[in-house]
């Protein structure tokens, strides 16, 4: 990528920062704004040359189409064609961090659909996300607003971090309450498939939908196209932690950085401790960063608990960071 160096701007997502975001959104540029999940990196919905610059101030690979952020679901209706069970789920959930697959309409360009002939839509709960989307007056494409492959920013300096000197402003609105994304469903047909575990939980859905379904292998990358790449990893290598003894030497060598819920089992320099497991999930892209920042060249990562609901997105996350690399 070789855009030119940007002065990116970090404002407090006030009235009028919202409205300088729209309207830079509304010229064709890129935003970063907080949502209730992660930051978003967020351009217009309608127009494919925002698409083209996400994808590249990212480093996206173009075939992993983009989530349409919305402030209702009337205004889905306008982007995709909503079926029963869309409108069953996004009544039940939305505001809030589920993302529906339906079939796009053609105000969505294909850029934004990376091909396909659905879409990924989405109504966020945060007010700053949602002011951001009314004040525009158009659909809002936004991923994580992080270099392709990284972990996910959940406050505005990691966002600085990755795409400073890339996008003319961050709206700075704090740290985000869910950390991970959104549950991405495919909504295409009568029964609920989940193609990644995000925000809202599997029982969540269950409880509204009755039957859920999930995938996984092949028929997971066909489907979901965001998971044929590597994701959500800092520059150090995660080793998982499913308890047992650890041999600190077996990491690598160097300061160990730790996050989870337990003790650490073996000494380490930095530790990060979670008090359940959404605490984690809250503190997982946050605390990956901040090891990274303070020089660690190894990060434990403990196994979530089998059976919390939050543990399957959690679980996902570390085992897609970590590459499936255990430690112990
Ligand atoms: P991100 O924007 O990084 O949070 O990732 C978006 C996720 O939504 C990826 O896992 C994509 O594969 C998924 N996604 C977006 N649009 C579609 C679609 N039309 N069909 C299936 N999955 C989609
Ligand atoms: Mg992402």
């Amino acid at each position: 990528m070789d855009e030119p160096l940007l002065e990116t701007k970090v404002v407090e997502a006030h009235e009028d920062a919202v409205r300088l975001a729209a309207d830079l959104i509304l010229s064709g540029e890129l935003v970063a704004f907080p949502t209730e999940t992660v930051y978003g990196l967020g351009g217009d919905a309608t127009n494919p040359s925002s698409a083209a610059k996400i994808y590249s101030v990212k480093g996206r690979p173009v075939d992993n189409p983009l989530i349409v952020h919305v402030g209702s679901l009337e205004e889905a209706c306008g982007v995709g064609v909503m079926t029963d069970l869309a409108e069953m789920l996004c009544m039940a959930f939305w505001p809030g961090p589920l993302t529906v697959v339906v079939p796009a309409r053609e105000v969505i360009p294909r850029e934004v659909r990376g091909g396909l002939d659905t879409v990924a839509v989405r109504c966020p709960s945060h007010p700053v996300a949602l002011a951001l989307i009314s004040a525009s007056g158009v659909p809002i494409a936004a991923p994580s607003a992080n270099r392709s492959g990284r972990p996910s920013p959940t406050d505005a300096s990691a966002v600085m971090e990755d795409l400073g000197g890339l996008i003319p402003l961050i709206l700075d609105g704090g740290p985000c309450r869910v950390g991970l994304e959104s549950t991405v469903v495919d909504a295409t047909s009568d029964v609920p498939v989940i193609l990644r575990h995000g925000g809202v939980t599997a029982q969540e859905l269950r409880d509204v939908a009755g039957e859920v379904l999930t995938v996984g292998g092949e028929e997971l990358k066909r489907r979901s196209p965001g998971t044929r790449h590597r994701h959500y990893a800092p520059s150090v290598p995660v080793f998982l932690w499913a308890g047992g003894p650890v041999d600190i030497g077996s990491l690598g060598g160097g300061m160990v950085g730790y996050v989870g819920l337990e003790e650490p089992p073996c000494g380490v320099s930095h530790a990060v401790r979670a008090r359940d497991v959404r605490e984690y999930a809250r503190e997982l892209f946050r605390s990956f960063r901040e090891m990274e920042r303070m020089g660690v060249s190894a990060i434990l990562a403990q196994v979530p608990p089998k059976g919390d609901p939050m543990g399957d997105a959690l679980f996902d996350r570390l085992f897609r960071a970590s590459g499936g690399r255990t430690a112990g």
